[in-house]
């Protein structure tokens, strides 16, 4: 019997040891909270941190990749696993590539092309994926009208293009056609509906003016990109409108190669 009493002696032990440690992971995660909880001083919405590593950041599948002139997908020619035609408008002439987008994030746009119809705003398709040899071939038209420089602030080098995740969609709308894809589509309903709306249905309007230096790319009011709710509303709540600076990933206008 004194050796039972032993044995379980060294259980409690063990019990409390454990208690012990995961009790000190839960305080060692506190400093990682966002600064904007400091105002509450419960413990329990310290623990809350965002977990910026749940998902990767470079896998191309990934709804976090982050693609830019520094980070080209692995591999460049990369293929989605499944995409599909989203049950949403687009524009009369779209075809091949165009007009499909990831499996991943097509629910996620017909919701939000669904939430958008209740408010009175009709949001088209523009353009979904673009595999890499439709991105080169758009991108060697840039080339050839205005140049390698010119069009380096316009369009992406193949391989670099978040289309071709088929996790970015232009998007346009139905009130002035002409603004679609254009500068002035951040004036049209729709284009002011998806601004401040977006994040709701896991999204961001990836290149904005002021961050053109981080992102690498011109103004573009049209262009989401998918990345979860989870993501799109901590960005929003922490006022941080790029990935690159969420992740602390680098990016910038000059190409890595
Ligand atoms: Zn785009």
């Amino acid at each position: 019997m004194r050796l039972r009493g032993i044995i379980i002696s060294i259980l409690a032990a063990m019990l409390v040891v454990l208690a012990v440690t995961i009790a000190k992971d839960n305080t060692a995660s506190a400093p990682n909270a966002p600064l904007t909880n400091q105002s509450n001083n419960t413990p329990k919405t310290t623990q809350a941190s965002f977990d910026k590593h749940h998902y990767s950041t470079t896998d191309p599948s990934s709804i976090w990749v982050v693609v830019n002139k520094q980070h080209p997908l692995n591999p460049k020619t990369y293929t989605p696993a499944t995409l599909v035609v989203p049950k949403i408008p687009a524009r009369s002439n779209i075809t091949g590539d165009e007009s499909l987008v990831s499996s991943v994030m097509a629910p996620a746009l017909e919701q939000m092309a669904t939430a958008a119809k209740k408010d009175g705003i009709t949001l088209t398709l523009q353009s979904g994926y673009r595999s890499y040899n439709f991105q080169l071939n758009l991108y060697n038209l840039y080339v050839k009208n205005d140049g390698q420089t010119q069009a380096d602030q316009e369009s992406a080098r193949p391989g670099y293009s978040e289309h071709q995740t088929g996790l970015a969609a232009d998007l346009g709308g139905v009130t002035n056609p002409s603004c679609n894809v254009a500068q002035c589509f951040i004036n049209t309903p729709e284009g002011k509906w998806l601004a401040a709306n977006a994040y709701h249905y896991g999204f961001i309007i990836r290149y904005t003016t002021a961050e053109q230096p981080v992102t690498g790319y011109e103004d573009e009011p049209w262009h989401v990109r998918y990345i979860g709710t989870d993501l799109s509303q901590e960005m929003h709540k922490e006022g941080i409108t790029t990935l690159e600076e969420f992740f602390g990933v680098t990016g910038g206008t000059t190409y890595a190669n």
